[in-house]
């Protein structure tokens, strides 16, 4: 029997939707029947207050949590957020409310032992309530009171060799795709270029040092599964730079109608008889394929959308010089509205024999840039904005590219430095195209 009356809330159950509401009332009227004999080591009636707390929130129109003060494990300064209740003495069971991050495996990959162990150690030591997953990816557990947060920590770390994730100015969790452990697209091993990246810098995953949040984000190929591009301000994103293989044999059995497209998934439409001037040809960005009984693509052209690769896998593969594009500066719109990553490094190899020096080269490079000339709670993207993309390509260490420009300057003002005129670029791009072999 719920504790508190909730007719706001109630009625975010009646839509079609599942709801969050309907969960919280199952884990309350669990905790109250306790029919598993758990020794709840926080107040049984947590979820029943959040949502008392909750419905008086939507009442007075403010909300009744407030941030009181850091909390923390031992020589972290990320991975908890704390969060209090104004009204302590009416909803004690949420007086403390804490947030932890839980770092995902790469590419969420679990095993269903794993699931269970965390959910026993939230079941026992918080409310029982998750966010499966947080939008940096972290499986996020929620609600739990500061005398737990070092028996959480220690069991997740010890236990299950799980670390937490990131919170505040540092770096966030870094997020993968599946990559090569299930797709033929993988251009390059994003778990593990993800995994070698969180190893390599703990220190800045856990002791926030930035002037703000920092994501990077690894998909192994353009389709972007996990959405780097927009999401993240260091995007990894696996290309090609030789061109895409075609399987003639294989065309003309999908315009035959011997192959489904589209991998037979329907998309939301039907598709009819398979139609490849219009499906295809007129669908690519650029232009550059044609048919006309074979399939030509004019790779120089190809801005690599995967669409004709999406709609023909049979047939057309992603080229064998593969490595990955490196973006920067997405964030979401907090202040200036939101921003795509710009191009950074159009292409680079993905070398785990170097144990992805070049990379690491890159990334510190822009941090160390960004640390010095960015203000504080101020995002790369917005220190990009402010001071010029010129700046960050500087910074970088990496060679000016026409792929970096996204429209020719307004004016016809060129300021030249004295390294521009003499050579100096040049020198810079054949020496980064000697290290990558361009
Ligand atoms: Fe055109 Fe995109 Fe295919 Fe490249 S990948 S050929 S741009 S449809």
């Amino acid at each position: 029997m719920a504790k508190h009356k909730t007719p706001l809330l109630d009625q975010l159950e009646s839509g079609p939707w599942p709801s969050f509401v309907s969960d919280v009332k199952q884990e309350a009227d669990a905790r109250a029947k306790n029919e598993k004999g758990i020794d709840y080591q926080i107040p049984v009636d947590c979820p029943d207050d959040l949502l008392g707390v909750l419905e008086m929130s939507y009442t007075d129109g403010e909300t009744h949590w407030k941030h009181g003060g850091i909390v923390g494990v031992f020589g972290y300064g990320g991975g908890v957020i704390g969060r209090y209740c104004d009204q302590p003495e009416m909803f004690p069971g949420v007086a403390h409310f804490h947030t932890v991050r839980v770092a995902q495996p790469n590419g969420k990959w679990y095993n269903t032992q794993l699931l269970r162990s965390l959910m026993d150690i939230w079941e026992l030591r918080g409310s029982g309530l998750t966010n499966m997953h947080g939008a940096t990816g972290d499986i996020v557990f929620l609600g739990t009171t500061t005398p737990q947060l070092e028996e959480i920590f220690w069991e997740l770390t010890h236990d299950l060799d799980i670390d937490l994730g990131g919170s505040g100015s540092n770096l966030r969790t870094p997020a993968t795709c599946l990559g090569m452990s299930r797709c033929e697209y993988a251009c390059y091993d994003s778990q593990e270029l993800c995994y070698n990246l969180t190893m390599e810098y703990q220190d800045e995953l856990h002791r926030p040092a930035f002037p703000y949040k920092f994501k990077f984000k690894f998909d192994a190929c353009p389709n972007g599964c996990v959405a780097a591009i927009a999401r993240s301000d260091l995007s990894f994103i696996g290309t090609w730079k030789d061109e895409i293989r075609i399987d003639q044999e294989a065309v003309a059995a999908y315009v035959g109608g011997e192959i489904a497209p589209n991998a037979g998934a329907h998309a939301g439409r039907d598709w009819g008889k398979f139609d490849i001037q219009k499906e295809v040809v007129d669908l690519c960005p650029s232009k550059c394929i044609s048919y006309d009984g074979k399939l030509t693509i004019d790779n120089k052209e190809c801005v690599r959308c995967m669409h004709c690769i999406n709609t023909m896998p049979k047939a057309l593969r992603i080229g064998q010089e593969t490595g990955c594009s490196i973006l920067c500066g997405a964030k979401a719109p907090i202040l200036d509205g939101p921003q795509m990553g710009s191009l950074l490094v159009p292409f680079i190899e993905v070398n785990k024999d170097d144990d992805y020096q070049a990379i690491k080269d890159i990334v510190e490079n822009v941090w160390d840039w960004w640390m010095e000339e960015g203000k504080n709670r101020e995002r790369i993207g917005e220190t990009m904005k402010r001071l010029g993309m010129a700046a960050l390509v500087n910074a970088a260490g990496v060679p000016v590219d026409a792929r970096q420009v996204q429209e020719p300057r307004h004016n016809p003002y060129i300021f030249w430095k004295a390294e521009d005129v003499d050579g100096g670029w040049e020198r810079d791009i054949n020496d980064f195209r000697t290290r990558h072999q361009r």
